[in-house]
């Protein structure tokens, strides 16, 4: 059986080239796109041998587990995205180890993550979350409640506007999905140029994302391997 690091190694080459032959195809090089490991479900020591194999950014999506992560890796130095829900009395622990909150849905949510960001001394770059199907469950909000979030993102202390982050809906046409996100972004960064983040793309649809001008995909499955479920 291969190592646990060869077969992280072989995943991550296997990334590394779907992400740049999806550049080369839109025409975009390839050090535009960040890849994010979304470790989630994967122990603190698959995080060590990924930042090893240079990978630079981690996602996780449930506070408890990646703030225990977080910590258990806080020599390392990893820029830490935080891509699921966040409930507003969390806010506090997901600054603490967060540089970049993708999932920003709701004014109070800004608020809270404002004063957490305030109070810590520690800047949060924040993603407004778009729902492309106008549906709740996977979380975000409608296209046409974007530019007040942002302008409540970009105007709260100590949190600065990044851009847009979206799933593509379940079943639905991911290239069609990403297209709209790159409308909503580009309505976004007409306000704010510096709010120049796309976050789209995931293991199934990272290529459909990179051809709409994704800057950050975030890939789970296809760099770790399948997740058990989780049980609660
Ligand atoms: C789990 C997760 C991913 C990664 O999904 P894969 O299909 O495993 O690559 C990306 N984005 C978010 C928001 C996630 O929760």
């Amino acid at each position: 059986m291969p190592s646990r690091e060869a077969e992280l190694a072989a995943n991550l080459a296997a990334v590394r080239e779907r992400v740049a032959k999806a550049c080369a195809a839109a025409g975009r090089s390839a050090d535009e796109v960040t890849l994010i490991a979304v470790t989630k479900t994967f122990p603190a020591s698959d995080v060590r041998l990924l930042a090893g194999l240079g990978v630079t950014d981690v996602a996780e999506n449930r506070d408890q587990e990646a703030s225990a992560k977080a910590d258990e890796c806080r020599d390392l130095r990893l820029t830490w995205h935080f891509v699921g829900q966040v409930q507003t009395n969390k806010a506090r622990s997901v600054v603490s180890y967060s540089d970049v909150v993708h999932s920003v849905d709701r004014e109070r949510l800004v608020t809270a993550l404002s004063r957490a960001a305030v109070g810590a001394g520690r800047p949060v770059r924040c993603l407004v979350q778009v729902a492309l199907d106008d549906a709740e469950g996977r979380g975000g909000i409608r296209a046409d409640a974007v530019p007040d979030l942002a302008d409540a993102v970009a105007s709260a202390p100590g949190l600065s506007l990044g851009g847009v982050m979206a799933v593509a809906p379940l079943g639905g046409d991911p290239a069609r999905a990403f297209a709209r996100l790159a409308d909503v972004a580009a309505a976004v960064q007409k306000s704010y140029p510096g709010a120049n983040m796309i976050s789209a793309g995931m293991s199934g649809d990272m290529e459909e994302a990179i051809a709409c001008g994704a800057t950050h995909v975030r890939v789970g499955t296809a760099l770790l391997g399948g997740r058990r479920a989780i049980v609660r």
